[in-house]
């Protein structure tokens, strides 16, 4: 066997369904707030369904897909759990949006002033002076605890983890396999949905390299620039480790940006982009794969 099998054994309506009721939403949270695996009568304690042939019916209904059984105690599967932290992630039952609030640190392409916003669920940078921005999902629970100066911090912060999660091959979305390919921004599929005639993408940065992902699980096409794309990078951590700084302390809206990019050849494709630390510079080559090619 080359490759592991999996098999689709419900339709999502159906699970999804399974769902649709409070009493079984109440079995799945009490099994998450309790530390260890419970008993039957454990768990129907623990559920305000006093009718002990209606609390069974409805566990029978989530075991399996939601609720494991073992040894005669209850405990959560893993979709169960994630049920339960996209709960906790507020995505299902909380809204939440903010006025515009000012970046600190001017825009790196340009110089402008960059705004975020924080509408249903989606943080937006813009420039004032530039048509650079970015847009990005942020479930509210990321802004639990956080007062409003420091919001522009955890939403960077948050940012960088997609980044991350996108160096490693994974949609931050749906968690299906990514694939990735550096080219210029004129040839990037946001390009082309960008009306150009209509205040769309600034066309002096059509010759800017760009990483475009590809999500083959859920399509999601997300393009980011080339500095986003390797602020992770090896070579990028360590000249930032050298110099005495860890970039995981850097405000993370100082990568977001297009300035110090550009396409060196087409064939072989090689594009570059440098980073900055104390009048130190490093520019790191990289081929349409987005690999390190050389260093400088
Ligand atoms: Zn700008
Ligand atoms: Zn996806």
């Amino acid at each position: 066997m080359d490759h592991p099998q999996f098999v689709e054994h419900t339709e999502p309506e159906a699970v999804f369904s399974l769902l649709s009721d409070d009493n079984r939403i109440a079995i799945l949270r009490a099994l998450w707030y309790s530390d260890e695996p419970l008993t039957f009568s454990e768990l129907h304690d623990a559920v305000d369904i006093t009718d002990s042939g209606q609390f069974n019916y409805h566990l029978n209904k989530l075991v399996s897909q939601f609720v494991a059984k073992s040894d005669d105690r209850y405990t959560l599967t893993a979709a169960g759990a994630r049920v339960n932290g996209a709960i906790d992630a507020g995505s299902y039952t909380t809204s939440g949006s903010m006025e515009p609030m000012a970046l600190e640190a001017a825009c790196p392409t340009c110089g402008g002033n960059r705004t975020l916003g924080y509408e249903d669920e989606v943080a937006r940078v813009e420039c004032d002076s530039c048509d650079v921005a970015a847009e990005f999902t942020v479930p509210p629970s990321a802004f639990v605890n956080c007062e409003r100066g420091e919001i522009p911090t955890v939403a960077g912060q948050y940012l960088r983890t997609i980044a991350e999660r996108l160096a490693n091959g994974f949609c931050w979305q749906c968690d299906g396999p990514v694939e990735q390919r550096v080219c210029r921004l004129s040839e990037a599929a946001m390009w082309e949905e960008s009306d150009s005639d209509d205040g769309g993408i600034d066309s002096d940065l059509s010759d800017t390299p760009v990483v475009e992902y590809e999500c083959l699980q859920c399509g999601m096409k997300p393009t980011a620039g080339l500095t986003f794309a390797l602020v992770s990078a090896p070579a990028v951590v360590s000249f930032y480790h050298d110099r005495g700084v860890d970039i995981r302390d850097q405000s993370f809206w100082q990568f977001a940006t297009f300035s110090d990019e550009q396409v060196r050849s087409d064939d072989p494709f090689r594009a570059s982009a440098t980073f900055t630390v104390d009048g130190d510079q490093l520019t790191v080559v990289v081929d349409d794969n987005l690999a390190v090619v050389e260093t400088e």
